[in-house]
Order: structure tokens, then sequence, then C-alpha cells
């Protein structure tokens, strides 16, 4: 299998970019060799410079839940793009888009677009703190929520532990705002804010888990979350940017019946163009400027081309029986990835919800950061690598959801179980 293009561009990207890429998990430090450079999608599959095709479950981190190069989508940016790319002005998309997101996900009441999960996150923490004029943050150990200087924290050691950053350039200040407690633990959630419940003003969480893989939440967490949120007069801010319009239409929330106050989305509703949001309550969102005192503003805010592939997504997810359609795939790659477990004895555990799924080398149950990262990296590498000889496109990082798209067909699952076989056969 020849690499030679891919080879060439990335030693020419070393030169004039960073690590030869624009976000780091693209260099595949995590499994090694050398990132593949695409030159095309269509439907399930990737193309790359080499001409080999794949089978894609990375579907640019999740907001291609309809594949790629999808005919509506592509045809409405088409129509759009004729008649200008950009205005610094409003534009009817915004609201048609505004009134979509509001009719599917009960509780946003307003929103506001913005151009990427991190400028979501970053605004509605904003948002909480102006709204509850209090300062602290809580994150979970595991959960990311962008790059924002304040998120961009995990926990240290122990309990309880006041934030450190990292990465370096984040000053000590800025982290030490963030409090870090472990998901699907309430009792770490209650400590924090027996502590400094006074002093928090935002508990920000993944519903569902899936950037230290895809961890669903136990039973009572996100209801223990509304709960002390409430009792603390501290806002509950769901992250859905990858679980909105993946798992229901309504996102997490309507899945597990939890009203949270504030809400960011991206991925899926920009519909593999650069969009994303934040929203909730109207007495929140109404402290936004210029309605109030909070700045917030974007150049490209509300793109007509981003709004206009957001639209045709959420369009076509409308149709009747999407989501059990996905459900149907998850769940087929899941029971096919089991049986080649057990048939070659390789000890691991698959978590999945609906279209989003990880498999954990090497351990029997993950419910947390800390659990996640006892699995087995050099496994996942080689099972990477494996199926990637074998034309299928695994995220190239342990702790990440794979997706599967509308787009993927029964055949594409069984192709994708068969190459896992015949892996696990070598492996074995
Ligand atoms: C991807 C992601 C973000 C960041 O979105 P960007 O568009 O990459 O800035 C934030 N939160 C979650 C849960 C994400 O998965």
């Amino acid at each position: 299998m020849s690499t030679r293009k891919s080879t060439q561009l990335y030693r020419r990207a070393l030169k004039k970019i960073p690590g030869g890429v624009n976000s780091p998990v693209r260099a595949w430090k995590a499994v090694g060799g050398i990132p593949k450079f695409i030159r095309r999608g269509k439907g399930s599959h990737i193309i790359d410079v080499d001409k080999k095709k794949y089978i894609d479950f990375v579907a640019s981190w999740g907001p291609l839940i309809l594949g790629h190069a999808n005919r509506s989508v592509l045809r409405q940016l088409e129509q759009v793009a004729k008649n200008g790319t950009t205005f610094g002005a409003p534009t009817e998309g915004e609201i048609k888009l505004a009134e979509a997101v509001c009719r599917l996900v009960p509780s946003i009441q307003k929103l506001r677009l913005v151009s990427s999960g991190t400028e979501a996150t970053m605004s509605a923490i904003r948002l909480a703190r102006a709204y509850t004029n209090r300062t602290k943050v809580v994150k979970f150990d595991g959960c990311y929520h962008g790059h924002t200087d304040g998120l961009l924290v995990k926990a240290g050691s122990g309990v309880a532990t006041l934030g450190l950053p990292d990465s370096p350039g984040i000053p000590r200040g800025f982290a030490r705002e963030t409090l870090v407690a472990t998901f699907n633990d309430v009792g770490s959630v209650e400590k924090l804010f027996y502590r400094y419940g006074k002093s928090i003003a935002a508990v920000i969480v993944e519903p569902v888990c899936g950037n230290m893989g895809v961890i669903p939440p136990a039973p009572i967490f996100l209801s223990s979350l509304r709960k002390i949120t409430r009792s603390h007069g501290t806002l509950l801010i769901f992250d859905e940017v990858i679980t909105g319009f993946r798992l229901t239409l309504g996102g997490a929330q309507q899945l597990y019946g939890i009203k949270p106050d504030l809400t960011c989305l991206g991925k899926i509703l920009g519909g593999g163009l650069p969009l994303a949001a934040f929203g909730g309550q109207r007495k929140i969102m109404d402290l936004l400027a210029p309605e109030g005192p909070v700045y917030q503003a974007g150049t490209l805010s509300g793109n007509p081309l981003a709004v206009a592939a957001g639209l045709a997504t959420l369009s076509l997810l409308s149709r009747q029986g999407i989501y059990k359609a996905l459900e149907g795939r998850g769940k087929r790659l899941q029971d096919g990835f089991e049986d080649v477990l057990r048939k070659h004895r390789i000890s691991a555990t698959i978590n999945r919800i609906g279209s989003m799924m990880t498999i954990f080398f090497g351990v029997e149950k993950v419910r947390n950061a800390a659990e996640a990262r006892k699995c087995d990296r050099k496994l996942f590498a080689r099972f990477f690598h494996g199926m990637l000889k074998r034309g299928i496109y695994m995220p190239p990082a342990p702790f990440e959801a794979a997706f599967v798209s509308v787009a993927h067909t029964m055949a594409d699952l069984d192709r994708t179980i068969a190459a896992f076989d015949q892996w696990a056969a070598g492996e074995t």
C-alpha cells in the first residue's frame, strides 16, 4: 500500500504548520505513523491522496451524521453561496435555524450562533458567571469543552482538587476558578458544593461523555446534578456539542429527561461547516449584548453557508425513523465486535449509546476518566493500524468515539466486523 503522497504532504505541512496539523489529534500521536491526507469523501467513505479508500468512523469527529458530501446539504450550500458567503448583517436563515433548535430542544428559549464549540462553552460560562455573579465552575475529569483557558483543566490527584492547568500558557489564577469532579460520582460533586457552593456559577458536563471515550451517565447522575445545582443557585450547563442531534433530535437532555439551564451545541448543528451555538432560558440569554451587558460577538457568527448546511442537516434528521436506524447500526457494530472479542478471547469493553461507540481494551468497566485511562493503549494502536490496513478508518486515539452515520450500510458494518475479526485472529 503506497503512502507516498501522504508522506510527502505531511513533510511539507510540518515545515509551515506546527505538527503539520491544525488540530493535534489529526497527527496520530496516540497511535503512531503518518496521518493520511484526505482527498475526498462520499457517504460512508473517504479516499486519501494515495487513492486508498476507507470506511470512515471518524466523521470529522462527529458532525457528519449524514455521511460525507450529502447531496441535499451540498445543494443548499450551492444555492446560498451564489448569493454571497457572508454579510456581517442578519439573514433570515439564522432565524429559521434558531426557531428549529428551540423547537427541537425545549430547554432552549433563545440562543446565539457562534463558529465553534469552544466559543459556545466559553460564552456560556461567561454568561453563567454574569448571571450568578459568581466565579467558580465545576467540570468533570475527562470531559472536554474546547480549548478555552479555564476549561483546559482536569483533575490533579486526590479529591476536591483545585484545577491545575493542562497546558502551559494558562495562568494558575484562571485554572483555580475551575473545580474538577469525577464523572458518574455524585459524592465528588457534593463535596465541592459543601466547600465552595456559594461561589460556584456553573456545573458544565457532557451528559454522555464522548471525550474520554464514550461513557454514558449512571442512572441518577444527571438528575442529581440538576438537584444539586438548583438548590445552590448554580447553573447547569449541558455541553451537547457531540450529543446534540446525535442521540435524539432533542439531544441527551431529551433522552434522560433533564432540563439544563444552558446548552452548548456544535458539530452536527453545522452539518459539516463551522457552526455552534449556546442557548437556554430567556432570562439568562437576555443578558447578552446588545440586550444586556455581557459581551459576545463574532465576524462570521451565523454564517449563511454554515446555517444552510445546518438547516439542511436538521431537516433530513427530522425524517421518521432516523434515530432508530442509527441505533440499529450501532448495535450491529457493537454485537459484531463483541462476538469477535469473545471468539478470540480478547479482553475489552465496549461502551456505546446509539451511534457513538468506544472500545476500551484490557478493562472490564469504564465509568469515568480514571477507569478509561487504564485501558491498553498499545493494543489500541495495533487495532487502529490493523483496521486501517483493511480499509477501516477508526479514530486515531483511544479516548474518542467512533461514529456511525446514516450513510453507513449494513454491508459497511459487516465489512468492518470482518476486518476486526481478521485483525483479532492475527493478534492471538
Ligand atoms: C468538540 C467539542 C467541543 C469543542 O468544539 P470545537 O468546535 O472543536 O471548538 C466542545 N465540547 C465537546 C463536548 C466537544 O466534543
